[in-house]
């Protein structure tokens, strides 16, 4: 297998993705909203909007609602990006104003969702070149390179690595013949 600590980060960031992009696509119509409102009746709320994961916090006499928590679904509507004052990208920020009193920031889903999908890609990629290499085949085009002394790949011209069986591919892992990964003594 490949290291256990790297397989278990490509998990939780596999989770990550899963999440934000799940968040990210109910978001479009369905709005969630976790508050708490304060004694003095501000709100501090996490908001998912139209892609958009909000942090809201209102001035003091501002919300309607009675002290406490409060977890709320609507159907979404746009009226919380029509407040920013800055957008890029999706990402959103409205700063403190004499009249609202009504300050967030707005991270969009797609930027988690990118961000957990790169450990997930890079086990897949690592795995998949680790498994052709201890099946003597070419990384790069798989031709069957068992027999070949070859320094490159007769097929594609890709630098074969050194030959499978005691393959260290740097990061402590190593290839067998029966095409398993082991992790080389330190
Ligand atoms: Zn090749």
């Amino acid at each position: 297998m490949l290291s256990r600590r790297f397989t278990f980060f490509a998990v939780l960031s596999l989770l990550v993705f899963i999440v934000s992009t799940a968040l990210g696509v109910r978001s479009f119509w369905a709005s969630d909203r976790l508050a708490r409102i304060s004694q003095r009746k501000g709100a501090l709320a996490l908001d998912s909007n139209s892609g958009v994961l909000y942090l809201i916090k209102t001035g003091d006499n501002q919300s309607p609602w009675s002290p406490g928590w409060y977890l709320q679904t609507r159907p979404t509507r746009l009226d919380v990006a029509k407040m920013s004052t800055h957008d890029f990208l999706g990402f959103q920020f409205r700063g403190d104003d004499p009249l609202f009193h009504t300050r967030f920031i707005g991270i969009p889903f797609w930027f988690p969702a990118v961000l957990g999908a790169i450990a997930p890609c890079i086990w897949y990629v690592r795995r998949v070149r680790l498994r052709r290499i201890a099946l003597g085949l070419c990384v790069s085009c798989c031709h069957d390179l068992r027999g070949c002394t070859d320094e490159c790949c007769p097929n594609c011209g890709k630098l074969i690595p050194r030959p499978a069986g005691a393959l260290d591919d740097g990061l402590g892992l190593r290839v067998d013949m029966d095409g398993s990964l082991r992790e080389l003594p330190p």
